[in-house]
């Protein structure tokens, strides 16, 4: 019954690697370029076992092997929506492989047990970071979006940008508003009717972000505190959102978020910043 779900499941998420051309793919990952100032990555939805991998073993502060429940099948219609609303797809990272494999939001020394885990490791993050480099040249302020799923707030959707240091160049841009206004991705959850954390009417360097929620190793390595780095977030999705008969909505529901903000913060910076390839700080 699991053997033939799964397969059902590969079988839904193959056509999309066969209809796109710019796509590539190692087994493990699905990874599809994009034509938006926008990344979507999703470390903990996988579902393959790893041939020569093995199991973890317990590492790190944090350890925990479960799978984030669809965020693999979360991510890839968050960008179906988006596409259908812009007319141009997303960056797409999506990890195929079991989180008790290999952690992909987690440093390396803490990922995975033996050295067979590393060239799945590796490709997810190559992919991401060239993905980054290439939207950096390419627009003047971009996005990527971490998606994750969390069970500690089952109906709400939690923002992690360490406090507001993942996002330091689109605060300086654009201010709190951009994070927490009506046409940021968590002004419009809010509006939806959807429950977020921490809520709107707290600043987003407040570090008022939840416990264990404030962003990741994603986020943190690819933010734009750091030099090489873009704006980024961590969305986390509680269970009640991911089950099977309320998530095609989330999913819609993220689409449309991600590009009102698109809309006010990336589009029209597009049109009015210096030429590509020219980055402003
Ligand atoms: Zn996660």
């Amino acid at each position: 019954m699991v053997r033939a779900l799964h397969r059902l499941l590969l079988l839904s998420i193959l056509p999309v690697l066969l209809i796109s051309g710019a796509s590539f793919a190692r087994e493990l990952i699905l990874v599809e370029a994009g034509e938006l100032p926008i990344i979507l990555t999703a470390p903990h939805g996988g579902r393959e076992e790893v041939p020569g991998c093995s199991l973890r073993t317990p590492t790190g502060s944090r350890f925990v092997t479960g799978a984030d429940l669809n965020t693999d099948l979360l991510a890839r219609d968050i960008a179906g929506e988006i596409t259908r609303l812009t007319g141009k797809r997303p960056y797409l990272v999506i990890a195929r492989f079991q989180r008790r494999y290999i952690d992909a939001n987690r440093r390396a020394d803490e990922a995975y047990a033996e050295s067979g885990c590393a060239a799945d490791y590796d490709f997810y993050h190559a992919a991401i970071r060239r993905f980054v480099d290439e939207v950096r040249a390419k627009y003047p302020a971009a996005m990527l979006f971490d998606i994750h799923g969390q069970a500690a707030y089952r109906d709400s959707i939690l923002r992690g940008t360490h406090h507001g240091a993942a996002v330091t160049r689109l605060l300086a841009r654009a201010g709190a508003p951009a994070v927490t206004g009506p046409d940021s991705v968590f002004g419009q959850f809010a509006k939806m009717g959807y429950r977020i954390i921490p809520a709107n009417d707290t600043a987003p360097t407040d570090r008022v972000e939840a416990k264990n929620y404030t962003g990741g190793h994603t986020v943190l390595l690819y933010g734009s505190h750091n030099a090489d780095g873009i704006d980024t977030m961590q969305l986390e999705f509680g269970r009640d959102l991911r089950g099977q008969i309320v998530i095609g909505q989330t999913a819609k529901d993220g689409g449309q978020a991600v590009v009102a903000f698109y809309r006010r913060y990336l589009e029209q910076s597009s049109a009015t910043a210096a030429p590509a390839g020219v980055l402003s700080r």
